[in-house]
């Protein structure tokens, strides 16, 4: 049983908040060690600001990568990441 508790900024599942938001491209990308990408995936796993968040750019990859396949403007990622700032922003003060 998991108590939802205050959840995020700690380190109890390996990395924090901060470390995994920062390495949420990276391990997008597929460019991360094994045992980092485990650490990542535990971290998403018992963290829900965090999942939210990578659900939300993968998903988003997804679409980008099949409409438009050069690259994705800088604008766009930059919209990205405050997305993801503000979500978590609004998890960690909404309760
Ligand atoms: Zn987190």
């Amino acid at each position: 049983m998991v108590d939802e508790g205050p959840g995020c900024g700690g380190e109890a599942f390996g990395v924090d908040c901060e470390e995994a938001v920062r390495q949420l491209y990276v391990y997008l990308d597929g460019e991360l060690t094994q045992e980092r990408r485990r650490e990542i995936a535990v971290h998403l796993d018992a963290c829900g600001p965090c999942a939210g968040a990578v659900g939300f750019e993968a998903e988003l990859r997804t679409v980008i990568s099949s409409r438009c396949k050069d690259r994705v403007p800088d604008s766009l990622i930059q919209r990205v990441a405050a997305a993801i700032a503000e979500e978590q922003a609004r998890q960690r003060s909404g309760s």
